[in-house]
């Protein structure tokens, strides 16, 4: 069976970076609902031995509309049609106020959520590790989706999850 992850964060967390690093092949973009869906880029993908469906939500990066509407319409729409969600914030950055408004929403969602603390390659996220866990979302886990560290952690939080 194949997982679904929704990819959802903020700008600039490295939702992209997470996305191409555990993508094969690119599908085509998905452009059937304009204005929603036009930045949503989907992609099979496999980690280990999990096969993957890999959502990647950009449209609330449009700076035209407001961006916690487009946030929130982007993440239900990933998240509806989602097995997992992957929730991404910036380790280096630490829990901003959009990081913490989208939490929120993902507290009541009623998919599974793994929160990531991107960009913590060396011990550059320990500060947003520990910040991270005031979202109430669980244990963080670190991971560098640039350098691909964390992914055996990745793996096993998908896993616990289906
Ligand atoms: P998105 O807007 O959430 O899709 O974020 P992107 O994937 O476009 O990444 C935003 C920026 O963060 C880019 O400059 C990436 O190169 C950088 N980035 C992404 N992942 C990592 C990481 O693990 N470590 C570091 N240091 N930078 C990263
Ligand atoms: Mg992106």
């Amino acid at each position: 069976r194949i997982a679904s992850l929704a990819i959802v964060g903020r700008p600039n967390v490295g939702k992209s970076t997470l996305f191409n690093r555990l993508a094969g092949k690119p599908l085509a973009m998905v452009d059937d609902r304009p204005g929603v869906t036009r930045d949503r880029r989907e992609a099979r993908g496999r980690l280990g031995d999990l096969e993957l469906r890999l959502v990647d939500t950009a449209g609330y990066e449009d700076k035209e509309t407001g961006i916690e509407v487009r946030m929130r319409q982007q993440t239900e729409i990933a998240l509806a049609e989602a097995d997992v969600c992957l929730f991404l914030i910036d380790g280096r950055e630490g829990v901003t106020a959009l990081d913490q408004r989208f939490g929120e929403l993902l507290r009541r969602a009623s998919k599974p959520v793994i929160l990531l603390v991107n960009k913590a390659e060396g011990k550059q996220g320990d500060e947003g590790i520990l910040e991270a866990w005031n979202l109430g979302l669980g244990e963080p886990i670190p991971i560098s989706a640039a350098h691909g560290e964390g992914m055996g952690d990745l793996y096993q939080a998908i896993r616990a999850a289906l």
